[in-house]
Formats: C-alpha cells, sequence, structure tokens
C-alpha cells in the first residue's frame, strides 16, 4: 500500500479539498463491495482509495504526507493506512449528505426544537337531510392538547431537561449497516436529544394532557358521503411552542328510504295507480325541498321518467341546484271487491270490443309474426 495517493484518486498534488472528494466520490461509487460483491479487486481498490482520501482530505495529515510520505504519517502517531472502521466512517461522512443521512440529518433538526401537533381525524355520521341541506353540530372530542403546567416541556416548573447520555443531545445515534452508515432515532430519548428528569406531575413528562372539547362543526349543505373538512388548530396540541394540528372531519351520509342521490342529482319512485297512469293526473311528489306537483300525461307507463327542474341538492361549490328525476310505479290494483273485478271485467269486454290488444296479446302477435313468421 505504498502506491501514491494523489495517483491513488488521480488528481493533482495540488488538488483542492473539493477535487479530492469529488474524486474519491466518484472511485468509491465505483469500487463499492456492495456494487461488487466478490470482487477482491474491487474491494482493494475501494479500500486503498478510501485510505487515499482520508489523509489527503485531513489538511495536517495531508501536510505531514507531502513533506515526508507514507513513513511520515507512521512516525507522527497517524495509523496511516487505517483500521477498517475508520475507512468506513470516511465514506459514511462522505455520502452522509448525498444519501440523506449521517451528518446531513444531524444537522438540519434541531432536536429538542418545537414539535407541532398531529392532525387528527374525526368520522362524523348525518343524515340524509343534514347533508343536503347542511347542518351545525357540536361535537365532543377528546384528543391530547398542550399541558400548560409545563408549557409542553414535560418537566416540572423550575427544572430543566438534562442532554441524553445516549446521543450526546444530537437526537441520532449512528450505527452500521453492513458498509453503509445509518444515523438511527437515539433510542434513550427517542429523537429528542434531551431528558425530562423531574416530569411534570400534569402530565408525567409527556408534554401534552387528554382533554376534552367541544368543536362546533358547520356542515355545509351539498356535502356527499366521504367528504373532508379541515379545522386549522383543532388538532393535537403541540410541545415546547409547536403548533396545534389540524382536525380532519370526514362526512358519512346515511342512506334515504325514499329519496337516492348520485352527486347534485336526486332520483325517487313514485307509486301512481293504474287508473291515474291510464287516465293522467296531476300528482303529489316530495322532493327534499318540499311537496311539488307533477303532472302525468294519459298513458304513462311504469319506469317512465319525469325530471323536475332545480328540485336536487345544492351544488357544493356554487354550481345551483341539480334536478329531481322522478320514475313512475304503476301500481296493479289487489284486494280487489266483487264489484271492481265486475267493472275490470267489463272493461277488458271494451278492450276486446274496441280492437285494442291488451299488452300482452299485442306481445305475443309481435312475437309470432317477427320471430317466428307465422300469423
Ligand atoms: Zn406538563
Ligand atoms: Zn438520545
Amino acid at each position: 500500500m505504498s502506491v501514491d495517493y494523489y495517483e491513488i484518486l488521480s488528481v493533482s498534488r495540488n488538488a483542492s479539498g473539493a477535487e479530492i472528494k469529488k474524486a474519491y466520490r466518484k472511485l468509491a461509487m465505483k469500487y463499492h463491495p456492495d456494487r461488487n460483491p466478490d470482487d477482491k479487486g474491487a474491494e482493494d481498490n475501494f479500500k486503498s482509495c478510501t485510505e487515499a482520501y482520508e489523509v489527503l482530505s485531513d489538511k495536517k495529515k495531508r501536510e505531514i504526507y507531502n513533506a515526508y510520505g507514507h513513513d511520515g504519517l507512521k512516525n507522527s502517531g497517524y495509523s496511516g493506512p487505517g483500521s477498517s472502521e475508520d475507512v468506513y466512517s470516511s465514506f459514511g461522512d462522505i455520502f452522509g449528505d448525498l444519501f440523506g443521512m449521517g451528518g446531513g440529518q444531524r444537522s438540519r433538526t434541531r432536536p429538542d426544537g418545537p414539535v407541532k401537533g398531529n392532525d387528527l381525524r374525526y368520522d362524523v355520521e348525518i343524515s340524509f337531510m343534514d347533508a343536503v341541506h347542511g347542518v351545525s353540530k357540536e361535537v365532543e372530542l377528546t384528543r391530547r392538547d398542550t399541558c400548560w403546567t409545563c408549557e409542553g416541556t414535560g418537566c416540572r416548573p423550575g427544572h430543566h431537561k438534562q442532554t441524553c447520555k445516549t446521543c450526546g443531545g444530537r437526537g441520532q445515534v449512528v450505527r452500521s449497516q453492513g458498509f453503509f452508515q445509518m444515523s438511527a432515532t437515539c433510542p434513550q430519548c427517542h429523537g429528542e436529544g434531551s431528558i425530562v428528569t423531574e416530569p411534570c406531575t400534569d402530565c408525567h413528562g409527556e408534554g401534552l394532557v387528554e382533554k376534552t372539547k367541544k368543536v362546533a362543526l358547520k356542515i355545509p349543505a351539498g356535502v356527499d358521503t366521504d367528504a373532508r373538512m379541515r379545522l386549522r388548530g383543532e388538532g393535537e396540541g403541540g410541545r415546547r411552542g409547536g403548533g396545534t394540528g389540524d382536525l380532519y372531519v370526514v362526512v358519512h351520509v346515511e342512506e334515504h328510504d325514499f329519496f337516492k342521490r348520485d352527486g347534485d342529482t336526486i332520483y325517487c319512485r313514485l307509486p301512481v295507480s293504474m287508473v291515474k297512469a291510464a287516465l293522467g293526473a296531476s300528482v303529489d311528489v316530495p322532493t327534499i325541498h318540499g311537496k311539488r306537483s307533477l303532472d302525468i300525461p294519459a298513458g304513462s307507463q311504469s319506469g317512465e321518467r319525469f325530471s323536475l327542474k332545480k328540485e336536487g341538492v345544492v351544488n357544493l361549490r356554487g354550481r345551483g341546484k341539480g334536478d329531481m328525476i322522478v320514475e313512475l310505479q304503476v301500481m296493479t290494483p289487489v284486494n280487489l271487491c266483487d264489484e271492481q273485478k265486475k267493472a275490470l271485467n267489463e272493461f277488458e269486454t271494451l278492450c276486446q270490443e274496441h280492437g285494442q290488444d291488451t299488452e300482452e296479446e299485442g306481445f305475443f302477435k309481435k312475437f309470432f309474426h317477427d320471430v317466428l313468421g307465422k300469423n
């Protein structure tokens, strides 16, 4: 291992720190054992370029190396060609910021800083009519709120948190995973960097206490199942001055016995008597906005649809009201008395005298003529 460090990294003797880093990164990626499994040559290259980088990236070591070479480093007490542990810690440091771990993460977060409260979800079930017309509801929510005795610090008033000894206050500990170094949340302080030694008696050091609060929900007209409403600041309380989370209300709408809904359109099935359907009539129709009247023309059939303009649901985004679609259901009379039966039989005879086919006779005539080609 006495090859020149500058040659190993293919940089000039007066290369800058950035150039050295760049050269090393390129080579380390190329020869990294994870990318070259069971390749002894690659592993040796990886070790020697890491060793070269370790010396040339350190100002003091580089000076000694420039003046006295490999022996100079050995004699000066620097281990020079490092143990494999050193090799991989260099690798971890240089790639830490690249992969978003190691050193980079540690400096980005302030472990003991303010923590915003969690967002919460609340599912609310409302009736069909409440969804259509809107409703104001007051709900009681139990959630974790900032403990004001300790202002969310978790410490008994007059006391402070102690720096965590396991991670030295960084909130992260470095773990080796194969050849990589990963930083993980400190198991001792759970990433906080400090530990409550004198816990607040109200929240037992949590910084949060369970509180029940009444929250007013204003559910607008036109909502439907799975509509979400966000109530800012009604979520879980923050800690150490962090903001409160938000509350997301998710709406579920109950079914209605009579009305169905598709977006802003309301559907309903309207039963009408056989006689009214035959003769035509003005009938009452219940809508979500009240009673309306509908003119059914003579000879209306079951399944025929009529549209009542603007009798649907108010559009949530201000696009006016939808329509209501009424589907007729012609009812066959049941439980007839003798007189009614007699009247219907007379009616049937009259139909035949007038040469009017009943529906079924018409159907069979058509069937024999068109399908079987017979009369
Ligand atoms: Zn407290
Ligand atoms: Zn810790």
